[in-house]
């Protein structure tokens, strides 16, 4: 089995060969701490978690880098608007570092909901601007470079592969299509790497550098922390779409004026947007949606996350609660099957087991849908088809769902654990026997002895659901 990817580096699906036999270099652009992650940028992390779970699955040893932005950010990528750090900073009365700690904690607190796997290396740019500064210097000693208004600027047209990943054509290029908001650059497609005297006095965070005190432009800490971590050419970079056309193409750029090699990075790994029935989320639109806004509506973090995984991360998927409702109970039906296989199988299935025959089938074929680029939606049907599958044996689909599990990590062994700790036969029939007086009691009207019985139970750490089929009971 060969796993492919979508390559935005010539738009096609290619058979996945890391550079080093065995090893993955992974970079995912991380978030900028200045609010807290909206939904869809947390469709990019679960992205990225997946491709990440899926080569460890594959047996590849992954180093996963993730950067936080902490400075240098602007409201428009392209070297315009407000520093993002330091408008919120202000608004808040906070200084940029509180800001930044708070809401870098805010981030993980989600990405742990979603049980997404912290990054092998977690960079933020205030502590490496060192690293920054030295790659600059590369660049301007190969000659990429000019200074302008107190500026460095980067001279897109000094690299002839410029614009490549977004398929930018030269003609388009020179004549500067672009709308011109800074009258310093030569080409509106030239970007700052190191801005001195900026239009922003108030800058909280600044540093001495051979072009004067100030601080890096948004693109530069990217290439400096990936190269760092990573090496001077890695295996995939990933990010959502609208990085393409800007910062990506900016990251190359000074990658490659640096290095002097080509290709930077192999395999360009890009979400589409989640959207709203107004447009596509974002922060600066303001009215996003939090992972904390889903739980406070009563929303488990893993039902966002089964949400994501039914759509392939290539197509734009549209947020409503009813699909999230969709997804609830498609979830919920999953753990019930989960702990009615582990309850009949009597217990957990043995580790380490080979998996045979058909529930084999099902893990191969869901593994072959991961194979194509990534194809989320048709594992799960695998997943569901292996569970419906009343051939295979329970304990078989256990371990082959538990495989299944490593990539799309929706607690599957958690949830058979409650199944099968349920108790020994006594106490069961002991909790059968409340449950079917309680539902006596109900019958007569009788609450108040209804309640007694729930909280007896609850008491005891037994939870009970009261469901369209009946009552169930699980342990908390
Ligand atoms: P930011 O914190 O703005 O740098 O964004 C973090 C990540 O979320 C980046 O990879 C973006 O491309 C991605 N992103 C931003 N908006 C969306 C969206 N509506 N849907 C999916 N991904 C997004
Ligand atoms: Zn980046």
């Amino acid at each position: 089995m060969a796993l492919t990817l979508y390559n935005t580096l010539g738009r096609k699906l290619q058979v996945f060969e890391p550079i080093r036999s065995g090893e993955v270099g992974f970079y995912g652009c991380g978030p900028t701490v200045y609010n807290y992650a909206h939904i869809g940028n947390l469709r990019a992390y679960v992205t990225h978690d997946t491709l990440v779970r899926t080569l460890r699955e594959r047996g590849y040893t992954v180093t996963h880098v993730m950067n936080i932005t902490d400075v240098g950010h602007l409201s428009g990528d392209n070297d315009d608007g407000d520093d993002k750090m330091v408008k919120s900073a202000e608004e808040r009365g906070k200084s940029v570092l509180e800001i930044a700690d708070f809401y870098t904690k805010a981030f993980f607190n989600d990405t742990e909901r979603l049980n997404i796997l912290r990054p092998t290396v977690v960079c933020k740019a205030t502590e490496h601007v060192g690293e920054m500064i030295a790659l600059i210097k590369r660049i301007e000693a190969n000659g990429f470079t000019y200074q302008s208004g107190g500026n460095l600027y980067f001279d897109i047209t000094k690299l002839s592969a410029y614009g490549e990943l977004a398929l930018l054509n030269p003609d388009e290029r020179k004549a500067g299509a672009r709308i011109e908001i800074d009258a310093n650059k030569r080409n509106p497609y030239d970007f700052v790497l190191w801005f001195t005297r900026s239009k922003f006095e108030n800058q909280a965070l600044v540093w001495d550098s051979p072009w004067g005190r100030g601080y890096p432009g948004w693109h530069i800490e990217c290439s400096a922390m990936s190269i760092k971590y990573l090496g001077e050419q890695f295996d995939i970079h990933a990010g959502g779409i609208d990085h393409i056309t800007i910062h990506h193409t900016n990251e190359i750029a000074q990658s490659e004026a640096a290095t002097l090699k080509h290709p930077w990075v192999k395999y360009w790994v890009h979400n589409e947007f989640l959207i709203q029935d107004k447009g596509k989320m974002s922060k600066s639109a303001g009215g996003f949606l939090t992972l904390q806004t889903l739980l406070d509506a009563g929303y488990d973090a893993l039902d966002y996350r089964y949400f994501l995984l039914g759509a392939h991360y290539r197509s734009q998927v549209q947020f409503s609660y009813e699909a999230l409702d969709g997804a609830r109970n498609a979830r919920k039906s999953l753990t019930d099957r989960i702990r009615v296989l582990a309850e009949k199988a009597g217990g957990l299935p043995e580790g380490g087991a080979e998996i045979g025959g058909k529930a084999a089938a099902y893990l191969e074929a869901f593994n072959k849908a991961l194979d194509e680029d990534l194809n989320t939606p048709r594992a799960l049907a695998e997943l569901w088809g292996l569970l419906r599958d009343s051939a295979v044996p329970g304990a078989d689909a256990l371990r082959a769902a538990f495989a299944m599990d490593a990539v799309l990590a929706l607690t599957i062994a958690v949830e058979a654990r409650r199944g099968a700790d349920k108790g020994n036969p006594e106490e069961i029939a002991e909790i059968e026997a409340l449950l079917a007086e309680r539902g006596e009691a109900k019958k007569v009207k009788d609450f108040a002895a209804a309640d007694r019985i729930r909280n007896t139970l609850k008491e005891r750490g037994i939870l009970l659901e009261d469901g369209p089929k009946g009552v169930t009971w699980r342990r908390l």
